[in-house]
């Protein structure tokens, strides 16, 4: 049998490994080497250099009833909001501030705002600070509404997976929600130029090492610029309710994995990875991550969007965000950069 740091070599040669590989990997108690590697490679990319994206929660609204999401429309005791054009960049300007030069404009998939309303924040914003990039996240949208939001200005798009299996995503998900749809949501994204983040959860209810690696396979034919991966967390108001939550170490093991399989994809240390262990971000970032995304939002709507329950970081005013994880970074060698942090050559 192949020994696991014969698979840890070879994943960091070739980037690639077996599917009986990877399941060993993903399943693997805390294995050094693996995080030796992942570091390297970080290091070798970006130095000590972690890029900061400012999360702009502008609505809590959603559509659809995902089976393991707090802002499922099915949960009546969610308090729901909506920020104005006029708030959401109030948020940019404090952020900019801050040294912000990334925007991720994120919200359930909420139907009052029109293409038109989202062309005109993205403009707005794209006109006040040309040097910011803007990231949107909002759902699955038709071909023609990407190609309309890039066109006035969007540069990144981010839409996890969530997971490459068919059977898996139904049993997450209602029947009118596609797995098919989803993948070429993500898959139009790209041909229209976006730089786009995908990625999944780790430990869904049901979810196997098979999944996961379903999932790699997923990653390696799409090559997003941005990979987002954090633990499911039950939240009460949801049919997952009584679940159990995934794995900290599994979480760890597949951002290291995806270091190593995606040198270059900007990797974030998720509030989820926070939220179930109070140095779950400092240990994402030695893992190989290589973003963090403060929230920006106003304090007085971020207790009301939560996707999963116990959710971080909703007491503070963006500038003691920016002063905490600026610490945390610091207390594993690391700094953060003002700075868009694009992907290595890729700026339209
Ligand atoms: S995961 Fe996204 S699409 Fe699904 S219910 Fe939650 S906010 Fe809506």
């Amino acid at each position: 049998m192949v020994k696991m740091k014969n698979i840890v070599r070879s994943l960091f040669f070739t980037r690639d490994a077996s599917d009986d590989e990877l399941r060993r990997l993903i399943d693997s108690e805390h294995f050094d080497p693996l995080f030796e590697r992942a570091n390297e490679v970080r290091h070798l990319h970006f130095g000590d250099d972690v890029y900061l994206r400012g999360l702009i929660e502008f609505s809590n609204y959603c559509k659809n009833d995902c089976f393991y999401c707090g802002l499922r429309a099915s949960n009546r005791s969610a308090v729901r909001y909506r920020l104005t054009h006029d708030e959401i960049l109030q948020c940019c300007d404090e952020g900019y501030r801050l040294g912000f030069r990334t925007f991720v404009l994120q919200s359930g998939e909420d139907p009052s705002f029109k293409d038109e309303d989202i062309c005109q924040i993205v403009h707005s914003i794209k006109t006040k600070y040309p040097d910011c990039a803007v990231t949107l996240s909002i759902g699955e949208k038709s071909y023609n509404s990407y190609l309309a939001y890039f066109q006035a200005g969007a540069d990144r798009y981010l839409l996890r997976h969530e997971t490459a299996s068919d059977e898996h995503y139904r049993s997450l998900h209602p029947q009118n929600m596609d797995p098919v749809h989803r993948k070429e949501c993500l898959r139009n994204l790209k041909k229209i130029g976006y730089q786009v983040g995908s990625g999944f959860m780790v430990g869904t209810p049901g979810q196997t090492l098979d999944n996961l690696v379903q999932d790699l396979r997923f990653l390696q034919e799409l090559e997003p610029h941005m990979i987002g991966i954090g633990p499911f967390i039950p939240h009460g108001e949801t049919p997952f309710a009584h679940e159990a939550q995934g794995s900290l170490q599994r979480t760890l093991n597949l951002v290291a994995i995806l270091r190593l399989m995606f040198p270059q994809a900007l990797i974030p240390a998720t509030t989820a990875l926070g939220t179930i262990d109070p140095r779950g971000r400092e240990l994402g970032l030695q893992a190989g991550a290589n973003v963090v995304m403060p929230n920006l939002s106003p304090v007085r709507v971020r207790k009301l969007y939560t996707p999963y329950e116990n959710k971080i970081c909703t007491g503070e005013e963006a500038a003691q965000c920016r002063r905490c994880l600026e610490r945390r970074l610091e207390s594993v060698g690391l700094h953060s950069v003002v700075s868009r942090g694009d992907y290595p050559g890729v700026r339209r």
